[in-house]
């Protein structure tokens, strides 16, 4: 695949994001994350000619080979579930880790930041309609554990991040994400001013999450096609 209309698509989802940010009224600004899971480091390629200067991608190995693919200076963030056991050796890659999930991840994070003497910057991922299958801080436990984040100097919290359910109807679309927006503020408050970001939407929602207040979309289909896996 060479991606031949990426610009294309890339000018018609700033002017949706646009005409979005305008309804919904945060007066934020919005950073398109190209998701390129399962394709080619060429999918990374098109990106960055299309302007788009971050990529996401939810795994590890997959995206530390096509790190090595390509030398486009794009910013790397990593969207996917992060194991402990791979804090040293992977997150030294990204400028921005979406997923800090559990207390226990955060502590391992904090913990790799410290030893290397500087912070990892991440978000703190969180789940605001209790879906069982989906991971992160509900917003109930997320006080407490904020309280005690807010102590792991070896990470800096940037913001909060989400996953609406699939096929959520717009109703619960927009408590999940104003549930985010929620969290975002409670870490602005308990961990500091440097909490500004609010990653939530996707090729399906991002409309609604851009209304809602999303800082990054992170957008695969929409930019690259269906992806076959
Ligand atoms: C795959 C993925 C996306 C992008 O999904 P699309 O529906 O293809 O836009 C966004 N966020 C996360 C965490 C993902 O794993």
């Amino acid at each position: 695949m060479h991606f031949e209309d990426i610009a294309d698509r890339v000018s018609e989802v700033r002017q949706r994001i646009g005409a979005a940010a305008a309804r919904g009224g945060h007066g934020q600004n919005v950073t398109i994350v190209a998701v390129t899971k399962t394709h080619g480091a060429d999918a990374v390629e098109a990106a960055w000619r299309a302007g788009l200067a971050d990529v996401g991608e939810n795994r590890i190995q997959e995206a530390l080979h096509k790190m090595d693919e390509t030398s486009v200076p794009v910013r790397w963030h990593l969207i996917g579930h992060l194991q402990r056991n791979k804090v040293k050796g992977a997150v030294e890659r990204f400028a921005l880790v979406h997923s800090i999930d559990s207390e226990r991840l955060a502590r391992a994070v904090h913990e790799y930041g410290a030893s290397r003497g500087m912070p990892v910057d991440v978000l703190i991922q969180v789940n605001p309609s209790g879906e069982e299958t989906k991971g992160g801080f509900s917003l109930k436990e997320l006080p407490a554990a904020a309280e005690r984040m807010a102590g792991f100097t070896g990470m800096t919290v940037r913001g909060a991040m989400t996953m609406a359910p699939l096929d959520a109807t717009e109703i619960v679309l927009r408590r999940v994400f104003a549930g985010a927006r929620e969290a975002r503020a409670l870490l602005a408050r308990t961990c500091g001013a440097h909490v500004t970001e609010l990653s939530m939407g996707m090729s399906n929602d991002y409309e609604v999450a851009v209304e809602e207040g999303a800082t990054m979309v992170r957008l695969g289909t929409i930019l690259f096609g269906a992806r076959d896996q």
